[in-house]
């Protein structure tokens, strides 16, 4: 019976700490083939998105994890094909959580959510993430070398599309620089990276999958203000062209952003382009004014900044 105890508790240990992972977008690259939260609908066609046609709509989504925790309220927001909506607000105000409902990890209760125009329900899980790029906080990289990281993104790419892409993410040098260069291995049991060179990883992974759309989750850690003009660099570059929902910690970011949603307790509260919220002087404004004084790159939910 103990021989019997043991594995089965193991299983559920593990199927927890999966399911706790999934809070964490930086975890969903990995896990993404793992969880199965929404199914098909039975004969589900691919989402079908000619060129120029990956527009985003929020329309009324109101979600909660629980049935007795909402957490987003009648959200609606347009990302026009090609264009940046940014989200900035406290920690906890769910803007991960749009991020997640967008790549259907888990279905709305109410509203909808549209790529080009199709209901993410009524196509296939398999499209939907195939149309779909991820820059995570945190990117988690497999032990292996630096070229499997990157080719991840695009089985079956040659060498040269993985140095352009390494190129346009600015890690090529970099890379370049260890003594075994692309062959380097990296991860936990390899050549260790610091945040910034593992996110420009993620970038190359992204560039090379070339998805009409592209969710980022800037690090919430501050960086130094020459890291942080590095990767919002290497950000614009990566959005160019892109239908891009850029979940914000630091305001300086967000400046050119096509529209800026502030949230709170899962409401939109304000939005505008950067220039219309500062003349608002609402809340925006208050976290502008306040990033100002505390120095360029400071995150702009108070709650996540690290000590120096
Ligand atoms: P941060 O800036 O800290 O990343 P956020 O604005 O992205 O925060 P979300 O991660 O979207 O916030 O979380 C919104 C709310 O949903 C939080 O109250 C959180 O506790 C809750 N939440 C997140 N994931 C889950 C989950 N898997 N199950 C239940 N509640 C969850």
């Amino acid at each position: 019976m103990i021989q019997l105890y043991i594995p089965l508790n193991f299983l559920g240990v593990l199927y927890r700490e999966i399911k706790q992972s999934l809070t964490d977008l930086d975890k969903m690259f990995v896990l993404m083939e793992k969880e199965r939260e929404v199914a098909d609908k039975p004969g589900a066609a691919p989402l079908g998105l000619p060129p120029g046609q990956a527009t985003v709509r929020f329309e009324h989504v109101t979600f909660g994890y629980e049935p007795a925790r909402v957490i987003l309220h009648d959200v609606s927001f347009e990302i026009p094909a090609g264009k940046t909506v940014a989200v900035v607000g406290p920690s906890g105000s769910g803007k991960s959580t749009l991020a997640r409902l967008l790549y259907r990890f888990y279905d709305v209760q109410q509203g909808h959510i549209r790529i080009g125009g199709q209901d993410v329900r009524d196509v296939t899980q398999a499209s939907v993430r195939q149309a779909i790029g991820i820059v995570p906080q945190d990117t988690v990289l497999f032990n292996d070398t630096v070229e499997f990281n990157i080719a991840y993104g695009r089985p079956g790419a040659t060498r040269a599309q993985v140095e352009e892409a390494a190129r346009s993410a600015r890690i090529h040098a970099f890379i370049e620089s260890t003594p075994r260069g692309y062959q380097t291995m990296v991860g936990e049991r390899g050549l260790k990276l610091s945040g910034g060179e593992k996110q420009r990883v993620a970038i190359a992974r992204t560039l090379l999958k070339n998805p009409p759309i592209l969710i980022f989750d800037e690090a919430t850690s501050a960086l130094d203000s020459a890291n942080e003009r590095a990767i919002q660099a290497e950000l614009k570059s990566a959005a160019q062209n892109k239908t891009t929902l850029l979940i914000a910690h630091r305001l300086s970011t967000v400046i050119d952003a096509h529209e800026i949603l502030v949230m709170e307790a899962g409401r939109v509260i304000e939005r505008g382009t950067h220039q219309q919220l500062l003349a608002r002087g609402g809340r925006y404004a208050q976290m502008w004014a306040l990033q100002q004084q505390s120095g360029e790159g400071e995150p702009a939910s108070p709650a996540r900044v690290v000590p120096a």
